[in-house]
């Protein structure tokens, strides 16, 4: 994804309008693909300033996450604002400590937003990402995912006491110890 400002780079404070639909492939800590295949839409504008060009922009797309509860991957919609500024050797200017703005390379008469987009899409993604705000998460015992049943363990460890659950273990150790006949005699 590139827009060409060769038309507006000589003329500060001049301004052109764009949108432009691409993919953006961003890699995680565990080099998984977060960014799903369906197509970005980058809208802004994008001025000259003179040293180079300023963009703001509207990104929506969607992402492939994975539940930080249950483990399930889920496609999460995102839309957020972000901003740039493309200079052609971004190694010869120290904005870093004026503002806050992130500075990128452009190339030749074209700012390639795709850096821009993925710095952006870092700071949006919810670090801990849920499939939903009410996912139950899996079973610290079995492992079971809770959304789609209801474990032994949890009904176990959400209705009984303490001392009954130590009461009920020891039960079942006992059953375990004396085969599984006498099991079904002593659960209660
Ligand atoms: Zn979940
Ligand atoms: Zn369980």
């Amino acid at each position: 994804m590139k827009i060409d400002v060769s038309d507006i780079i000589d003329e500060p404070g001049t301004s052109i309008a764009f949108s432009e639909t691409g993919h953006i492939d961003l890699y995680g800590d565990g080099s998984d693909l977060i960014a799903t295949q369906a197509p970005f839409t980058v809208k802004g504008v994008a001025t000259s300033t003179g040293e180079g060009i300023y963009v703001q922009a509207n990104v929506r797309g969607t992402v492939g996450l994975t539940c930080s509860r249950c483990l399930a991957d889920f496609d999460m919609p995102i839309e957020f604002d972000c901003e740039g500024r493309f200079v052609q050797d971004p190694d010869m200017h120290e904005y870093e400590d004026e503002d806050d703005i992130e500075t990128f390379a452009m190339d030749g008469g074209y700012c390639v937003l795709d850096d821009m987009v993925e710095h952006g899409l870092l700071l949006n993604i919810p670090m801990k990402p849920l499939c939903d705000a009410l996912c139950k998460g899996l079973c610290g015992v079995c492992g079971t995912n809770l959304n789609e049943e209801q474990c032994q363990c949890s009904r176990l460890q959400g209705q009984a006491t303490l001392f009954g659950r130590k009461l009920l273990e020891a039960l079942e150790e006992r059953g375990k110890e004396n085969g599984s006949s006498k099991e079904k005699d002593i659960q209660v």
